[in-house]
């Protein structure tokens, strides 16, 4: 049965109409319930060194405290887990940086083969110390868009550094940055990272751009990850409307390719080249 509010001038008349507003609460639920999920994952991640770097401070000051030699063994994992911790909050820092900024699209005028071409020389160190050849084609340059340089040199930072890394059995790793093919391709740019490692287990590609999400929690972990480098690069694309695609073939390797607009041309390029006599 329908229970009419007290009318407020005393009668006692039937409303003539009622209006009944409903709201689907479902996606409101589902962030709410993602935020708490990311609270407590992000919590947890930080919790393990914290509790490792406890229990060494602890031995430390008891037990360990007269042994010299056990002392530098536990002050260099200590050191180890505090650059963990540290890199997991310039990562949670980052992503809030980015997702602050998510309705507001970069305008920065910037060409994309030199940011490829600086992230490769500043992983060079990292690519030898891995004993990996990055080999970088550009078919076109400049490769002018709009943007901001520092979120998209972090791109293609974590997508080559993760390339070294993961696919360090394979040596080599290739880039080529090009227009992009097919339809609706007019007026964008690809750049594919492709290395030679173990690849990816299908089942594991749709969820790679998650946060905290890994395929191998050990190697991840092994290798220095957070598990919030994909997630990084997922927000910074779609804040340029840009696009990552995941293609990996178990056994033998993986590519990650970045599609973004490319800048439409300035006024001044459209007009008529004046001709020199
Ligand atoms: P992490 O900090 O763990 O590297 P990312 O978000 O960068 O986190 O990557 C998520 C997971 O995707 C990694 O833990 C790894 O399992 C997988 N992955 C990423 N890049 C590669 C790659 N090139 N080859 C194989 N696995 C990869």
């Amino acid at each position: 049965p329908i229970h009419y509010p007290p009318d407020p001038t005393g009668s006692d008349r039937r409303p003539d109409f009622v209006l009944i507003c409903l709201e689907d609460l479902t996606e409101r639920r589902r962030a709410e319930r993602m935020r708490a999920d990311f609270v407590a994952n992000a919590s947890h991640e930080l919790r393990t060194p914290l509790a490792s770097l406890s229990g060494f401070i602890e031995t430390l000051q008891g037990p360990a405290r007269a042994d010299e030699k056990a002392r530098e063994r536990f002050l260099g994992i200590m050191a180890e887990q505090a650059a963990r911790m540290k890199r997991l909050i310039d990562d949670l820092l980052s992503l809030s940086r980015i997702e602050m900024k998510a309705h507001v699209r970069p305008e920065d005028r910037i060409d994309l083969a030199e940011i490829v071409n600086n992230v490769v020389d500043a992983l060079a160190p990292l690519a030898q110390a891995s004993d990996v050849k990055i080999e970088a084609r550009f078919e076109v340059a400049p490769m002018p868009l709009c943007g901001d340089r520092d979120e998209l040199t972090q791109v293609f930072s974590n997508l080559v550094e993760n390339a070294v890394k993961y696919g360090r059995d394979g040596k080599r790793v290739e880039i080529l940055a090009a227009p992009a093919t097919g339809e609706g391709a007019h007026g964008a740019w690809t750049v594919a990272v492709r290395d030679f490692g173990p690849g990816i287990d299908p089942v594991h590609i749709p969820r790679l751009t998650e946060r905290f999400y890994r395929a191998d929690i050990d190697s991840s972990r092994e290798k220095r990850g957070t598990g919030l480098g994909l997630a990084i690069v997922k927000h910074i694309l779609a804040r340029h409307r840009g696009r990552l695609s995941i293609e990996s073939v178990p056994g033998q390797g993986s590519t990650f390719t970045v599609r973004l607009e490319a800048a439409e041309r300035d006024a001044d390029s459209k007009k008529p080249q004046k001709i020199l006599e």
